[in-house]
């Protein structure tokens, strides 16, 4: 029973599917060392946490150009389908594709959006310096886009999709689109967590002679490393990665220059979070004596006054009617304002290496020529911990997006399917999550708006702002109030309740750079800073650098000098990559951890269910289970039964699949529909039989 459990690898075609048996079925693979499943064309991939011999040069060549059934499931299975599909190949379809990879931290996402990569790149034989620049746009990334958290050693902190651009076959360029990097990381990281790799690949793998240029001390001294660092191997490990980071720089094509400046600027961020602060006499604030020499290294790495600097950490400048009023800081105030600094100049840093590996992945296109894409999503997944923040709302957002996507492609195709072949079934309901989205999206009043409203009031609290969405919104059954003293608010998601505490919404969501904080950076004498400040965002959150020379940057990036709310941008990066998505031929990954210790060979089947159910694949086999679950195509149905008829020569065409069920005794299927591209069978019939006689034997 287990072997036969172990090779079913399309468990859409098992006729009794259940979520029993979907575990089952998924967990015998995985002991086996299965970890890749198909649910039709949904691939199901269950990390390993452990090296298999899966992805050798031989996989990879065997994978190419092959029949889906031919082989095992696996990640370059889908790079083939996309590519073949993008060239006319397969099936009909849009010609772009995408290719979206979902799942929670940790279920190996970025690791199956690197095995995409490299499988698409051997595909088109690019074998160019393209090639291996795209190639190193991941590690370059993930050095600073990734860190250690609880949950995965190399967690991604933002989520990215990236679009390779063909003419023809071959790769021509490539475009990254990052969502929501997690400043707040630079300057706190919870217990067992760290902050971004780069800090410690600098600290280990800088020589010291350019450590004493950088003006670098001991990591045990810097307050953001939680003096955190690690010895020997660790240290060792670190080092490695540095020449990594420093060898992809040099091949993306950043300048000397410009790599000095960057890690100028980290070496900056981690001496400003030791400054700290205290009481002068008469009651204002200034740096501590202790510090002062903080504040003179950070003033010398980021290139700027030492008082200046000083004067945007311990007072606030407005200007009102043309007059500049200081307000001098409390000690909460200007730690604040000092973290603020080192997120917001993090921020522009990893916006500005995105915007620049685009800048050089993008500059050889031909404007006239007309191209195709294979697009790869890699997003954090639903998340629901104990406290719910800003960055959760935004994340759990995106992913209702995403499941709006899957069940439009999963169910409404499929019932379109159903209409193209004239077959008569009944409207199978699915969970429609529309309503939840409507809740976030709705103009004039969902919650981003009302968010957006709330913000533009200097005055108003993160309690104002719940007060404001319990009024709206206590009616919507996606919405449920909460009594407590804290600001806290519940939204009933697709993938279950989740309680967040509004407190930091407003100021998230306004991410205001003091006026004083921008002059302090426009007028640095490091070339880098000055350009990341002088640049605006973009509505899609891309840094749009006003020096630089950006050439095919592309149209749906959009250069604004109101400052938009956190909240918008995002909500319209949402727009424009599901704009994209829905223009385009869909492919699904879903990833699962199969336990939380990050350890091989163990399976945790509660925490699986967990996320079969998130990730929407419980619905899609009810769906499946509800429909026509197997449809072969005339070939395939004509290959396999043939026998019957004793003519192994018979055509593979649907003449031969019409006389094989005409002429044999083909009890498990119905011929529904034989019209178009398939073969449409019922196999359901045997069940019922089945039913009916378990039902006459209990009468
Ligand atoms: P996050 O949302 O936190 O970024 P993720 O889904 O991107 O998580 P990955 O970083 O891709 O997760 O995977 C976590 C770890 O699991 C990897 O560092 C690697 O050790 C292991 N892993 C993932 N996929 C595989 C695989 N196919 N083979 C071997 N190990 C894997
Ligand atoms: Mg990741």
């Amino acid at each position: 029973m287990e072997e036969q459990a172990h090779v079913q690898e399309d468990l859409a075609s098992l006729a009794d599917l259940d979520e029993k048996s979907l575990l089952e079925s998924l967990t015998t693979r995985f002991s086996h060392s299965h970890i890749y499943t198909y649910i039709g064309d949904i691939l199901v991939a269950v990390n390993p946490f452990k090296q298999l011999p899966l992805y050798g040069k031989e996989v990879s060549e065997k994978y190419k150009c092959h029949e889906k059934r031919a082989l095992p499931p696996h990640i370059f299975a889908v790079a083939d389908r996309a590519y073949q599909s993008m060239l006319g190949r397969l099936a009909t379809g849009p010609k772009n594709q995408c290719i979206v990879i979902s799942g929670e931290s940790g279920a190996g996402k970025t690791e199956s959006t690197k095995l995409l990569l490299r499988q698409l790149m051997e595909l088109c034989r690019a074998n160019s310096q393209l090639e291996q620049q795209i190639l190193q746009v991941n590690p370059l990334l993930e050095a600073f886009g990734n860190a250690q958290t609880v949950m995965n050693d190399n967690s991604s902190r933002f989520g990215k999709y990236i679009q390779l651009r063909f003419q023809n076959s071959s790769v021509k360029g490539a475009k990254i689109n990052e969502y929501l990097l997690e400043k707040s990381r630079v300057v706190h990281q919870d217990e067992g967590e760290r902050n971004f790799h780069i800090f410690y690949c600098m600290l280990a793998g800088i020589s010291s002679q350019d450590k004493e240029m950088y003006g670098l001390l001991d990591p045990s001294q810097y307050r953001y490393l939680n003096g955190q660092f690690g010895q020997g191997d660790m240290v060792q490990h670190w080092s490695e990665k540095y020449n990594e980071v420093s060898n992809a720089m040099d091949m993306v094509g950043f300048e000397e220059q410009e790599k000095v400046d960057m890690m100028t600027i980290l070496a900056g961020i981690l001496s400003l979070g030791n400054i700290t602060f205290e009481p002068t006499e008469n009651d204002a604030l200034k740096v501590s004596q202790t510090s002062q020499g903080w504040l003179k290294a950070t003033a010398g790495q980021f290139g700027v006054q030492e008082e200046d600097l000083m004067r945007c950490l311990t007072c606030t400048m407005s200007v009102t009617r043309g007059e500049s009023i200081h307000r001098f800081h409390n000690q909460q105030q200007a730690e604040d304002a000092r973290d603020s600094i080192a997120k917001v100049v993090y921020g522009r840093v990893f916006g500005w290496i995105v915007s620049k590996i685009n800048e050089l992945l993008t500059h050889k296109l031909d404007a006239n020529v007309e191209l195709s894409e294979i697009g790869i999503l890699d997003i954090f997944g639903f998340e629901n911990f104990s406290v719910n923040r800003f960055e959760q709302l935004c994340i759990n957002l995106a992913n209702e997006q995403l499941q709006y996507f899957f069940n439009h492609h999963i169910f409404l195709m499929e019932q379109n399917e159903y209409k193209e072949e004239g077959i008569q079934w009944e409207t199978i309901t699915f969970k429609d999550n529309k309503p939840i989205l409507d809740l976030f999206l709705t103009k004039p009043i969902g919650i981003l708006s009302l968010l957006d409203e709330q913000s533009a009031f200097p005055q108003a609290t993160d309690g104002n702002l719940v007060d404001k969405l319990n009024s709206k919104f206590k009616a919507n059954p996606h919405f449920e109030v909460v009594r407590s003293h804290s600001p806290l608010f519940t939204v009933v998601h697709y993938a279950g309740k989740v309680q967040y505490n509004a407190s930091g919404f407003l100021e998230k969501n306004r991410d205001n750079i003091p006026a004083n904080i921008r002059t302090l950076f426009i007028n640095s004498v490091t070339p880098l800073l000055s350009v990341l400040f002088a640049a605006t965002i973009s509505r899609t959150g891309t840094l749009m650098p006003r020096k630089a020379k950006m050439v095919n940057f592309v149209d749906d990036n959009f250069n604004s000098t109101r400052k938009q709310s956190v909240g918008t941008q995002f909500k319209h990066s949402l727009a424009v990559l599901m704009e994209k998505m829905f223009a385009a031929s869909p492919h699904f990954v879903r990833c699962i951890k199969p336990n939380g210790s990050k350890l091989p060979d163990q399976v945790d089947s509660k925490l699986i269910m967990d996320q079969l159910r998130y990730n929407g694949l419980l619905e899609t086999i009810r769906i499946r289970r509800e429909g026509f679950c197997w449809r072969p195509t005339f070939k395939e149905f004509a290959q396999r039964y043939n026998i019957l008829l004793l003519k192994p020569d018979l055509p593979l065409d649907k003449e031969s699949c019409m006389s094989i069920l005409n002429t044999t005794e083909l009890h498990d299927y119905r011929a529904v529909s034989c019209r178009k591209k398939y073969l449409v069978l019922l196999a359901e019939v045997k069940r019922q039989q089945q039913a009916q006689r378990e039902r006459e034997e209990r009468e």
